[in-house]
């Protein structure tokens, strides 16, 4: 382990806190946090899904803990639209277990912030502008640091030093999203609060499940996969506001292709709960130089089919402690990092495309499939098994 040193670490969101308290128990003297956004980035948060499994790795490396408010899903529902089906919900195509914990992104960031030691300087309101590799280290906007850590999500600074020719690439179609508190539900007992429902349809699915609110209660949370309406243009910055034309696209298509009580839970959704994001996936070559790391989304988008978004994010913190403990130097530290860590990411982003590819540009005949042909063809699909993010540890 070194011990001592100077560590800035660029982004304070889930990936920056984790790099933080990563840094701090891997031995680091000082270490000093640059986040953009000022005050709390807490309020815009919807849901945030880890499975099981991976929770309790991440437990144990001390990561998460059980005081960050959760909700348990234990199954996953798929439902297709069905005029003739009994049921407001539709036609239930198949049934699957489902281990995940359900987050929301506001009160988990929160619980993970409060966990950054106080000895840490955490510049909120900071952007990082300047990176610039020198013989001693790195110098950001005129500090010298030993080694720097993008944590600065998608189009992150520190990758266009790190990985210059790693840009984030359009997946061809959107997330709409959307989250408000259950109360506002109609007909909520009918969906279980442990069920996660799959509704699908030609051209893409959504996906619904509760989350927490900061209240002990519970928030419905959805996202709306699926291609844009013809005319539709990227927009140049991180606008995630709907337009008329997206809203619209939204509304019809949540009353021409959806169960009942689906088309309900949508439009129950208040316009200012409601937003779109336009989906990009990349993984950066390698997840280090000898001064430079990569974390979170920094170094990898995967699509959100993957379940992994986070808990990746937190992985790689994880990983990054790991290599600080175990290594005499930062550099052979980062060079321990990215050989764990830069496979996984290469695995996330083939899982994203190929669950992309099922559940949204090539979707299967659903209504036709029996609920075996539905289990073997998520089987196909999630070839590698990493739904929900691979093993902590493992290469792949
Ligand atoms: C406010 C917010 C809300 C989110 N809500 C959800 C959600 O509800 N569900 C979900 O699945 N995912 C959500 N995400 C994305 C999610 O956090 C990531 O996909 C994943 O957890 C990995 O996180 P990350 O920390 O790597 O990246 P991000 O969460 O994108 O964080 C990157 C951080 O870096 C900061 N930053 C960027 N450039 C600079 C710079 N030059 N200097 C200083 N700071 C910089 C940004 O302000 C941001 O806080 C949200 C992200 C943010 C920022």
């Amino acid at each position: 382990m070194v011990t001592g040193g100077r560590v800035a670490v660029v982004g304070g969101s889930i990936a920056g806190c984790a790099a933080a308290l990563a840094a701090h128990r891997g031995g680091a003297g000082e270490i000093t946090v640059y986040e953009r956004t000022g005050g709390h980035l807490a309020d815009r948060g919807v849901g945030v899904a880890m499975h099981d499994a991976r929770y309790a790795e991440l437990a144990a490396a001390g990561f998460v803990d059980a005081d960050m408010p959760w909700v348990q899903l234990t199954n996953r529902q798929w439902y297709v639209r069905d005029d003739s089906a009994p049921s407001p919900l539709g036609r239930r195509l198949a049934g699957t277990p489902f281990p995940f914990r359900s987050y929301n992104w506001g009160p988990l960031w929160r619980e993970l912030r409060a966990r950054v030691p106080a000895s840490v300087d955490f510049r909120a309101g900071t952007a990082a502008k300047q990176l610039r590799l020198i013989t001693r280290g790195v110098e950001l906007d005129g500090e010298v640091y030993d080694f720097a850590v993008g944590a600065d999500g998608y189009r992150s600074l520190v990758r266009t030093v790190a990985c210059p020719a790693t840009v984030p690439v359009y997946a061809g179609y959107l997330a709409w999203r959307g989250a408000y508190p259950e109360s506002d539900l109609p007909d909520a007992h009918l969906w279980p609060t442990d069920s996660c429902a799959y509704v699908v349809f030609d051209g893409g699915h959504i996906v619904i499940y509760r989350i927490p609110d900061a209240a002990g209660g519970h928030r419905v949370n959805w996202v709306f996969y699926t291609a844009p309406p013809a005319g539709y243009t990227l927009p140049a910055d991180e606008q995630r506001a709907l337009t008329p034309a997206l809203a619209a696209h939204l509304d019809s298509l949540t009353r021409d292709r959806l169960p009942p009580f689906f088309t309900a839970l949508i439009e129950a959704t208040p316009p200012g709960e409601r937003f779109v994001q336009p989906l990009y996936d990349f993984t950066a070559p390698h997840y280090a130089t000898d001064r430079l790391a990569l974390v979170g989304d920094a170094a990898t988008v995967a699509r959100p089919h993957t379940g992994a978004g986070a808990v990746k994010a937190l992985q790689d913190a994880a990983a990054l402690r790991t290599a600080l403990s175990a290594s005499p130097t930062f550099a052979a530290a980062l060079a321990a990092y990215t050989e764990t860590r830069a496979p996984a990411g290469r695995t996330l982003v083939d899982l994203g495309r190929s669950l992309g590819r099922a559940m949204v540009q090539a979707t299967p005949a659903w209504d036709a499939m029996t609920e075996g042909e539905l289990t073997a063809w998520w089987r196909t699909a999630d070839g590698s098994g990493a739904f929900g993010g691979s093993e902590l540890g493992r290469r792949a």
